[in-house]
Order: structure tokens, then sequence, then C-alpha cells
């Protein structure tokens, strides 16, 4: 799999760093303990295209939201958070 960094270009997977799903939203104020439960451990397990937040970590040190297809591994976009 290879990632195009905005600001390097493309480059192997090896070079960067899965860490979370881009699509979660922290709870605000107020929120109970179950809405933290299910931020933090909760997640959908759907075969859809998802957002997800990546790291360059061997390149510019990036993060990455990108938008990826769990079953093909087909990256649609890279967008920067
Ligand atoms: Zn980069």
């Amino acid at each position: 799999m290879r990632i195009a960094c905005p600001y390097c270009g493309p480059r192997g997977l090896e070079e960067f760093l899965y860490t979370q799903d881009a699509s979660v939203t922290r709870p605000g104020a107020g929120a109970t303990g179950q809405d933290w439960v299910d931020y933090v451990y909760i997640r959908e397990n759907t075969k859809a295209p998802r957002k997800e937040f990546w790291y360059h970590s061997a390149g510019c040190h990036a993060w990455l939201i990108l938008t990826r297809d769990v079953v093909t591994h087909e990256i649609m976009a890279v967008d920067l958070p």
C-alpha cells in the first residue's frame, strides 16, 4: 500500500502509522460514563470506506486523514486535518 502524502508525495506504508478512526467525535461537557465508553471502545466494523487518522512518522511528521476502503485498501482521498 502506498500513501500519497501531500508534502512528500507517494510513499510506502512502512513510513506511516495508523492511529485511529477519524469519524469518531469526542464527547462534550456533560457526557455520561457510557458516552466515554462508546467513544473509547465502540467502533463500527463495516465494509464501507471510512476516514482514518494516519501519521507520517518516518517522513514529514504530518497528520493525515485517509479515506480508505477497508476491504480493498484503495485510498480515495488524503486530506490534512
Ligand atoms: Zn509526509
